[in-house]
């Protein structure tokens, strides 16, 4: 694990600080640090008495306004917290500190309800989808087009969960003798700790004329336009280490050498929830 020291999108240093929590599941799960209570059997007559947690610091980007967790954990440490996601070792540990998590599991497993509009938004720019790439994309539930007849869909996942009939596995080394149409990377960029250097990846695997869609939650809190408000709202820190704001998105791009095509925000309504995503069309630059 590192502690930031620029921006992980734009590379700008010029950051702002504000303590947080890192929440007990990821500091339980990553590396076996759980809460306590230090009373007077723990003899330490130079601190005070009462709960720990794992400190941190949220931090901003003054310049594209990133929000973002400072501890940025290696490839390790993420497997660790990846590893089997929301299996049972992984649920066992969430359930102790999060009650309402088997609801959230039943929510999260159910496919995403904006799934077609994901497609329409796609065929706007593109009709040519045979072969695809769904990069992160778990066991192949929210990967658009897999019930197209003509496309084919490889789905290339940390978690090495087995991907859902009409999809297939593919592994890291075989993706790049492969040509894709077009690459998804949804609901993934926010979870890692080096965005551009899996953009860097994802555009080893593309050729001129492959299209990138990323897909990542616009965080509610984000509707903060103060920026020292807006530090001070973001106490704790779970999954999602990476709070998108537009102009982070976009130079993020630019420094990975993409030009982008279109950058949507996209209202996700569903029952419980009113959420809003960012949809990002790309290419490469050249
Ligand atoms: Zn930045």
């Amino acid at each position: 694990m590192q502690i930031a020291k620029s921006c992980v999108t734009c590379g700008n240093k010029n950051l702002i600080a504000s303590p947080a929590v890192l929440m007990p599941f990821l500091s339980h799960r990553i590396f076996n640090w759980q809460p306590q209570k230090i009373n007077k059997n723990w003899k330490i007559n130079t601190i005070k008495k009462g709960n720990t947690y794992n400190m941190c610091n949220s931090l901003l980007c003054k310049k594209c306004k990133l929000l973002f967790l400072d501890m940025r954990f290696d490839k390790n440490e993420l497997g660790r917290l990846y590893k089997d996601y929301r299996g049972e070792s992984y649920s066992r540990i969430r359930n102790l500190y999060e009650n309402n998590y088997n609801y959230r599991t039943n929510f999260l497993s159910k496919k995403l309800p904006h799934l077609k509009k994901v497609e329409s938004f796609i065929l706007k720019y593109t009709n040519k989808i045979d072969v695809i790439l769904d990069w992160g994309g778990g066991n192949g539930r929210n990967s658009p087009f897999k019930n197209n007849r003509n496309t084919e869909v490889f789905i290339y996942d940390v978690s090495r969960v087995n991907t859902m009939k009409g999809t297939n596995k593919i592994s890291f080394e075989k993706i790049f003798t492969k040509k894709f149409d077009l690459i998804i990377c949804s609901h993934v960029l926010e979870h890692v700790s080096y965005p551009r250097k899996l953009l860097k990846n994802i555009y080893k695997a593309m050729n001129k004329k492959t299209f990138l869609y990323l897909e990542m939650p616009f965080e509610e809190i984000m509707n903060i336009k103060d920026s020292n408000e807006l530090l001070n709202n973001k106490k704790h820190w779970h999954e999602h280490i990476n709070f998108f704001s537009k102009a982070s998105i976009e130079s993020m791009l630019i420094k990975s050498n993409f030009k982008l095509i279109r950058l949507n925000m996209l209202n996700t309504k569903d029952d419980k929830t009113k959420r809003s995503v960012f949809q990002v069309l790309a290419k490469k630059l050249n």
